[in-house]
């Protein structure tokens, strides 16, 4: 643990509507100076920073987010813990972990969950549930992903990685924080307030890697009794205080392919006497892309690329065996339930008239995160308690993401949480140069609290 990880003096008074009177001197409330959010807990401390207008709720006492909410309440420990907050992160960021070897990342979430009097579960391997609350009724799920990339990091910011070639360069450093702020949030609130629903907050390992972490986590019981689930994912597409939403599928499906021709080989120039092997690999190249966009809508974004061809070795000889690698994307649910075998069959049609034997290799990926109709509106309600001028609909991304396997279970809902300074050019995630700001880590908590809020039993929201 650094020493910047304690830090907690940064207590100052919030009145009823949620402005702030005193002025944010912490890192993070200098990183996160930005324009544009003028509602919740992170731009009620922005505005004290930037002169900017005083921040209102947007809600009446006594409604969801209103006087003795949750959101209320977290945007008062948002501002007590802000610091808290960006030494946590920091401390993931100085010392990423990668995919199921998190065990530094899994004890920290420990250690940081019992000092805030929680009773933190650890999961098999790496990787911590903690339940918070009480109530029969369904458990509400947060889920973080805690796993860094093999990247080497060249940010040259004072707290970059100190593990030589990893890099925590897809923000799950800020996913963490963001569901250990709430935990501890929440964890404040009971002490004063009932809590009669259960939260349960979600850390999960491995999101990286095929094969995550997040059907580990399901298996270990996870998601029992568990009514809604959500996510968010940091987003430097926008900029810090916009919260992206999306009905229906937000990321896509990626499977891998792999195609193996075989044949006898033989002479070039008798090439009717053998299977040829390169001849039969170029009908598939292009015959079947073109054949797949007529098998399945071209509405659903399914897109098949090859990535590496190899085969062959001299210019005068039919070779034995010829691979393809590659990838098959798509953005519905529907056709990745049955691509496989839309794209087996469509393989062995093509190859058949070449004589070729064919062998296809098919991994299955992720499926799309779809993204609930009920759920999303609550997540919508919550960002507009955060800042009604800061949602903004986000595009479906052609990356895969397993919280997908949560969503195929109970309904849940995944935010984009913006990251980006509005300085510069907007960074690309998995990138060794990518800077988070930080100043998004308490609009993702006030995001949760709010959904808190809106699932709550008696609440407007339900
Ligand atoms: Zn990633
Ligand atoms: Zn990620």
């Amino acid at each position: 643990m650094d020493a910047d990880v304690s830090g907690n003096n940064d207590r100052r008074r919030v009145d009823g509507d949620g402005t702030t009177a005193g002025t944010t001197t912490g890192p993070a409330g200098a990183a996160g100076a930005t324009p544009g959010t003028t509602a919740g807990a992170p731009a009620a401390a922005t505005a004290a920073t930037t002169g900017a207008t005083p921040a209102t709720t947007g809600a009446a006492p006594g409604d969801a987010a209103g006087a003795g909410s949750v959101a209320a309440f977290t945007r008062d420990w948002l501002h007590r813990n802000r610091d808290t907050l960006t030494g946590w992160r920091r401390h993931l960021h100085r010392n990423p972990e990668l995919s199921h070897r998190e065990e530094g990342t899994t004890a920290f979430i420990v250690d940081t969950l019992t000092a805030a009097g929680l009773d933190p579960h650890r999961l098999p391997g790496t990787g911590v549930t903690v339940d918070i609350g009480e109530g029969d009724g369904p458990v509400l799920a947060f889920r973080g992903d805690i796993d860094a990339l093999p990247l080497d990091e060249v940010t040259g910011l004072d707290y970059a990685s100190r593990v030589p070639g990893v890099m925590h360069a897809c923000g799950h450093d800020i996913h963490t924080t963001v569901v250990l702020g709430l935990a501890c949030a929440l964890a404040e609130y009971r002490r004063e307030h009932p809590l009669p629903l259960r939260v349960r907050c979600i850390f999960q390992p491995a999101e990286e890697v095929m094969g995550g972490g997040a059907t580990d986590v399901i298996a270990a019981g996870a998601l029992a009794g568990v009514g809604h689930i959500f996510a968010l994912h940091c987003e430097p597409k926008l900029r810090t205080g916009e919260i992206g939403l999306r009905t229906g599928a937000i990321t896509s499906a990626a499977d891998v392919v792999e195609v193996v021709l075989t044949g006898p080989g033989g002479h070039t120039s008798r090439p009717h006497l053998t299977a040829d092997l390169v001849y039969a690999a170029g009908a598939l190249i292009t015959q079947l892309p073109a054949l797949l966009s007529r098998t399945v809508d071209p509405r659903t974004g399914t897109v098949l690329t090859f990535g590496a061809v190899n085969g062959g070795s001299a210019f005068n000889a039919v070779p034995r065996e010829v691979r393809l690698l590659g990838t098959l994307r798509t953005g519905d649910v529907r056709v990745w339930r049955t691509a496989e075998e839309t794209f087996t069959a469509l393989v062995e049609r093509i190859v058949a008239p070449t004589g070729a034997r064919v062998e296809v290799r098919y991994t299955k990926g992720v499926p799309p995160v779809m993204n609930d109709d009920v759920a999303t509106s609550v997540l919508a309600r919550a960002a507009e308690g955060v800042d009604p001028h800061g949602v903004r609909e986000a595009p479906q991304s052609s990356g895969g993401e397993d919280f997908s396997w949560y969503t195929e279970r109970v309904p849940g809902s995944m935010a984009r949480l913006g990251s980006w300074t509005g300085v510069g050019e907007k960074p690309d995630l998995h990138q060794p140069d990518i800077v988070f700001d930080e100043g998004c880590i308490p609009v993702g908590v006030a995001l949760f609290a709010g959904v808190v809020d809106h699932l709550h039993p008696g609440s407007p929201g339900m």
